[in-house]
Protein backbone atom coordinates (compact mmCIF):
# COMPACT_ATOMS: atom_id res chain seq x y z
CA UNK A 1 0.00 0.00 0.00
CA UNK A 2 1.39 3.37 -1.06
CA UNK A 3 0.60 5.83 1.85
CA UNK A 4 0.16 9.63 1.22
CA UNK A 5 2.32 9.81 4.15
CA UNK A 6 5.19 8.58 2.10
CA UNK A 7 4.84 10.19 -0.75
CA UNK A 8 4.47 13.59 0.92
CA UNK A 9 8.26 12.97 2.43
CA UNK A 10 9.57 11.59 -0.72
CA UNK A 11 8.44 14.95 -2.12
CA UNK A 12 9.44 17.00 0.78
CA UNK A 13 12.75 15.32 0.45
CA UNK A 14 13.33 16.75 -2.93
CA UNK A 15 12.44 20.19 -2.39
CA UNK A 16 14.99 19.55 0.21
CA UNK A 17 17.40 19.04 -2.08
CA UNK A 18 16.61 21.58 -4.36
CA UNK A 19 17.29 24.01 -1.14
CA UNK A 20 20.94 25.26 -1.31
CA UNK A 21 22.11 23.50 2.26
CA UNK A 22 24.36 25.53 4.47
CA UNK A 23 26.55 23.35 5.69
CA UNK A 24 27.87 19.37 4.95
CA UNK A 25 27.84 16.79 7.86
CA UNK A 26 31.37 17.28 8.25
CA UNK A 27 30.31 21.37 9.61
CA UNK A 28 32.42 22.44 12.01
CA UNK A 29 31.18 22.09 15.24
CA UNK A 30 32.82 22.97 18.33
CA UNK A 31 35.00 20.38 19.97
CA UNK A 32 35.23 18.66 22.99
CA UNK A 33 36.39 20.53 25.58
CA UNK A 34 39.93 19.68 27.08
CA UNK A 35 38.21 18.89 30.48
CA UNK A 36 35.46 16.34 28.82
CA UNK A 37 38.23 14.50 27.00
CA UNK A 38 40.47 14.75 30.21
CA UNK A 39 38.17 13.08 32.65
CA UNK A 40 37.73 9.75 29.96
CA UNK A 41 39.68 6.73 30.61
CA UNK A 42 42.24 6.54 27.79
CA UNK A 43 40.78 4.73 25.34
CA UNK A 44 42.45 2.25 23.36
CA UNK A 45 44.37 3.84 20.27
CA UNK A 46 41.76 3.98 17.57
CA UNK A 47 42.26 2.03 14.72
CA UNK A 48 40.62 3.77 11.24
CA UNK A 49 37.99 1.79 9.52
CA UNK A 50 38.12 2.43 5.94
CA UNK A 51 34.55 1.19 4.75
CA UNK A 52 35.38 1.39 1.08
CA UNK A 53 37.98 -1.57 1.71
CA UNK A 54 36.22 -3.23 4.73
CA UNK A 55 32.20 -4.22 5.05
CA UNK A 56 30.97 -2.05 7.59
CA UNK A 57 27.37 -1.68 9.05
CA UNK A 58 26.18 1.16 11.57
CA UNK A 59 24.02 -0.03 14.23
CA UNK A 60 22.09 3.14 16.27
CA UNK A 61 19.98 3.28 19.33
CA UNK A 62 17.15 6.17 19.96
CA UNK A 63 15.35 7.70 22.26
CA UNK A 64 18.31 7.44 24.86
CA UNK A 65 20.63 7.90 26.62
CA UNK A 66 18.91 4.91 27.90
CA UNK A 67 19.00 3.48 31.48
CA UNK A 68 21.33 0.35 30.05
CA UNK A 69 23.42 2.46 28.32
CA UNK A 70 26.16 1.91 30.49
CA UNK A 71 26.28 -1.65 29.79
CA UNK A 72 25.30 -1.19 26.33
CA UNK A 73 28.95 1.32 25.88
CA UNK A 74 30.80 -1.32 27.84
CA UNK A 75 30.10 -4.15 25.15
CA UNK A 76 30.92 -1.97 22.60
CA UNK A 77 34.08 -1.29 24.40
CA UNK A 78 34.92 -4.93 24.82
CA UNK A 79 34.55 -5.35 20.93
CA UNK A 80 36.25 -2.63 19.52
CA UNK A 81 33.12 -1.31 17.92
CA UNK A 82 31.57 2.38 17.41
CA UNK A 83 27.79 2.62 18.01
CA UNK A 84 25.22 6.01 17.30
CA UNK A 85 23.03 7.39 19.55
CA UNK A 86 19.95 9.60 18.64
CA UNK A 87 19.43 11.40 21.88
CA UNK A 88 16.75 12.60 23.44
CA UNK A 89 16.89 16.30 24.79
CA UNK A 90 15.06 14.89 28.17
CA UNK A 91 16.98 12.08 29.22
CA UNK A 92 20.63 14.00 28.37
CA UNK A 93 19.26 16.09 31.29
CA UNK A 94 18.44 13.26 33.48
CA UNK A 95 21.59 11.07 32.37
CA UNK A 96 24.13 13.13 31.26
CA UNK A 97 26.93 11.03 32.60
CA UNK A 98 26.03 8.45 29.81
CA UNK A 99 25.63 11.35 26.91
CA UNK A 100 29.30 12.56 27.73
CA UNK A 101 30.56 8.77 27.94
CA UNK A 102 29.10 7.87 24.50
CA UNK A 103 31.39 11.24 23.33
CA UNK A 104 34.23 10.51 25.24
CA UNK A 105 34.65 6.99 23.84
CA UNK A 106 34.34 7.82 20.32
CA UNK A 107 30.58 7.03 19.14
CA UNK A 108 28.87 9.63 17.29
CA UNK A 109 25.40 11.76 18.52
CA UNK A 110 22.71 12.42 16.79
CA UNK A 111 19.59 14.82 18.10
CA UNK A 112 16.54 12.86 18.29
CA UNK A 113 14.36 15.85 19.66
CA UNK A 114 13.65 17.15 23.39
CA UNK A 115 10.44 15.51 24.03
CA UNK A 116 10.08 13.30 21.18
CA UNK A 117 6.76 14.78 19.30
CA UNK A 118 5.22 14.00 15.84
CA UNK A 119 7.27 17.09 14.40
CA UNK A 120 4.87 17.23 11.43
CA UNK A 121 2.35 18.43 13.74
CA UNK A 122 4.37 21.39 15.55
CA UNK A 123 4.59 25.27 13.84
CA UNK A 124 8.44 25.68 13.11
CA UNK A 125 9.07 27.38 15.97
CA UNK A 126 8.35 24.45 18.26
CA UNK A 127 10.64 21.97 15.68
CA UNK A 128 13.40 24.61 16.23
CA UNK A 129 13.17 24.49 19.84
CA UNK A 130 12.42 20.55 20.36
CA UNK A 131 15.99 20.47 18.21
CA UNK A 132 18.10 23.63 19.66
CA UNK A 133 17.03 22.45 23.35
CA UNK A 134 18.83 19.02 22.83
CA UNK A 135 21.66 20.76 20.74
CA UNK A 136 22.86 22.86 23.74
CA UNK A 137 21.67 20.24 26.38
CA UNK A 138 24.36 17.88 24.44
CA UNK A 139 26.90 20.69 24.34
CA UNK A 140 26.53 21.42 27.79
CA UNK A 141 27.01 17.67 28.91
CA UNK A 142 29.01 16.60 26.59
CA UNK A 143 31.00 19.22 25.12
CA UNK A 144 29.81 18.27 21.46
CA UNK A 145 27.10 19.45 19.43
CA UNK A 146 25.29 16.88 18.04
CA UNK A 147 25.96 16.36 14.06
CA UNK A 148 22.88 14.54 12.98
CA UNK A 149 19.25 14.46 13.07
CA UNK A 150 16.85 11.58 13.51
CA UNK A 151 13.24 12.77 13.68
CA UNK A 152 11.14 10.54 16.14
CA UNK A 153 9.18 7.87 14.26
CA UNK A 154 11.42 8.97 11.18
CA UNK A 155 8.94 11.24 9.98
CA UNK A 156 9.49 14.91 8.56
CA UNK A 157 8.66 17.27 6.26
CA UNK A 158 9.78 19.81 4.28
CA UNK A 159 9.88 22.12 7.21
CA UNK A 160 11.46 19.90 9.09
CA UNK A 161 14.22 19.70 6.29
CA UNK A 162 14.32 23.00 5.60
CA UNK A 163 15.28 23.55 9.76
CA UNK A 164 17.43 20.63 9.07
CA UNK A 165 19.52 22.26 6.69
CA UNK A 166 19.88 25.80 8.67
CA UNK A 167 21.02 24.25 11.29
CA UNK A 168 23.80 22.30 9.53
CA UNK A 169 22.74 18.93 10.01
CA UNK A 170 21.65 16.04 7.68
CA UNK A 171 18.67 13.89 8.23
CA UNK A 172 19.75 10.07 9.08
CA UNK A 173 16.98 7.45 9.05
CA UNK A 174 17.46 3.78 8.60
CA UNK A 175 17.31 0.75 6.17
CA UNK A 176 16.58 -1.98 8.47
CA UNK A 177 14.65 -3.00 11.54
CA UNK A 178 15.24 -5.24 14.75
CA UNK A 179 11.90 -4.76 16.24
CA UNK A 180 13.17 -4.57 19.69
CA UNK A 181 10.80 -2.14 20.84
CA UNK A 182 7.94 -4.79 19.78
CA UNK A 183 9.42 -8.15 20.37
CA UNK A 184 11.18 -7.34 23.35
CA UNK A 185 13.11 -11.16 22.66
CA UNK A 186 16.35 -11.30 22.63
CA UNK A 187 16.56 -14.25 19.97
CA UNK A 188 14.16 -12.35 17.73
CA UNK A 189 16.19 -9.27 17.93
CA UNK A 190 18.81 -11.22 17.09
CA UNK A 191 17.47 -13.02 14.01
CA UNK A 192 16.28 -9.88 12.88
CA UNK A 193 19.17 -7.61 12.62
CA UNK A 194 21.16 -10.57 11.30
CA UNK A 195 18.47 -11.07 8.70
CA UNK A 196 18.64 -6.89 8.20
CA UNK A 197 22.21 -6.78 7.76
CA UNK A 198 23.96 -6.01 5.02
CA UNK A 199 27.12 -3.43 3.52
CA UNK A 200 26.94 -0.06 4.65
CA UNK A 201 23.32 -0.77 6.64
CA UNK A 202 21.71 1.37 9.25
CA UNK A 203 20.30 -0.72 11.57
CA UNK A 204 17.27 1.30 14.55
CA UNK A 205 17.67 -0.11 17.99
CA UNK A 206 16.82 1.28 21.36
CA UNK A 207 19.27 1.24 24.23
CA UNK A 208 16.14 1.25 26.99
CA UNK A 209 15.18 -1.91 25.71
CA UNK A 210 16.93 -4.42 28.15
CA UNK A 211 16.88 -7.72 25.98
CA UNK A 212 18.47 -5.35 23.18
CA UNK A 213 21.23 -4.55 25.48
CA UNK A 214 21.33 -8.05 26.72
CA UNK A 215 21.90 -9.94 23.26
CA UNK A 216 24.72 -7.56 22.28
CA UNK A 217 27.50 -9.48 22.87
CA UNK A 218 25.96 -12.74 21.06
CA UNK A 219 24.95 -9.89 18.74
CA UNK A 220 28.81 -8.31 17.39
CA UNK A 221 30.24 -11.70 17.62
CA UNK A 222 27.78 -12.79 14.83
CA UNK A 223 28.25 -9.99 12.98
CA UNK A 224 32.14 -9.65 12.93
CA UNK A 225 32.18 -13.62 11.89
CA UNK A 226 30.33 -12.39 8.97
CA UNK A 227 33.26 -9.87 8.67
CA UNK A 228 31.44 -6.81 9.79
CA UNK A 229 32.91 -3.61 11.32
CA UNK A 230 30.47 -2.06 13.17
CA UNK A 231 31.39 2.18 12.89
CA UNK A 232 29.74 4.77 13.61
CA UNK A 233 26.79 6.57 10.79
CA UNK A 234 29.59 8.82 9.93
CA UNK A 235 32.19 6.45 9.11
CA UNK A 236 29.69 4.42 5.93
CA UNK A 237 30.36 5.21 2.53
CA UNK A 238 28.71 8.33 1.16
CA UNK A 239 27.83 9.44 4.36
CA UNK A 240 30.46 12.43 5.06
CA UNK A 241 29.62 13.75 1.50
CA UNK A 242 25.32 14.14 2.43
CA UNK A 243 25.11 17.81 2.88
CA UNK A 244 22.83 19.28 5.79
CA UNK A 245 18.97 18.80 5.19
CA UNK A 246 19.68 15.66 2.85
CA UNK A 247 18.67 12.53 4.09
CA UNK A 248 21.19 9.25 4.74
CA UNK A 249 21.11 7.06 3.46
CA UNK A 250 19.65 7.48 -0.10
CA UNK A 251 16.22 6.60 -0.79
CA UNK A 252 15.44 5.66 3.28
CA UNK A 253 12.67 7.64 3.11
CA UNK A 254 10.92 5.92 0.52
CA UNK A 255 10.79 2.51 2.84
CA UNK A 256 7.51 2.26 3.23
CA UNK A 257 8.01 0.25 6.70
CA UNK A 258 9.81 3.08 8.05
CA UNK A 259 7.30 4.22 10.80
CA UNK A 260 6.41 0.57 11.77
CA UNK A 261 9.93 0.16 12.72
CA UNK A 262 9.33 3.16 15.51
CA UNK A 263 7.41 2.85 18.62
CA UNK A 264 4.37 4.61 17.86
CA UNK A 265 1.37 2.46 20.20
CA UNK A 266 1.47 3.00 23.53
CA UNK A 267 3.95 6.22 24.75
CA UNK A 268 3.97 5.24 28.55
CA UNK A 269 5.39 1.55 27.45
CA UNK A 270 8.72 3.71 26.81
CA UNK A 271 8.71 6.49 28.80
CA UNK A 272 11.57 6.44 31.82
CA UNK A 273 12.00 7.18 35.33
CA UNK A 274 14.05 10.64 35.15
CA UNK A 275 15.96 9.47 38.09
CA UNK A 276 16.80 5.87 36.45
CA UNK A 277 20.56 5.58 35.59
CA UNK A 278 21.34 9.38 36.15
ZN1 LIG B 1 12.38 7.63 18.90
Amino acid sequence: MKSPVRMLLATSCALAMIATPTAAWSAEQPKPTAKAASKAKPAPKPVPVDCAKVKCIALTFDDGPGKYADKLLDTFKKYNSKATFFLEGQYVKSRPAFAKRMVAEGHDIGNHSYSHPHLRELSEDKIREELTKTQDIVKKSTGKYPTTIRPPYGEFDQRVAAIAAEMGMPIVLWNGGSRDWATRNEKAIYDEVLKNAKRDGVILMHDWVEQTVKVMPKLLTALQKQGYHMVAVSSLRGAKTTKAGEVYPVGSEKDEDLTSESPTGDPDDFAESPEDGS
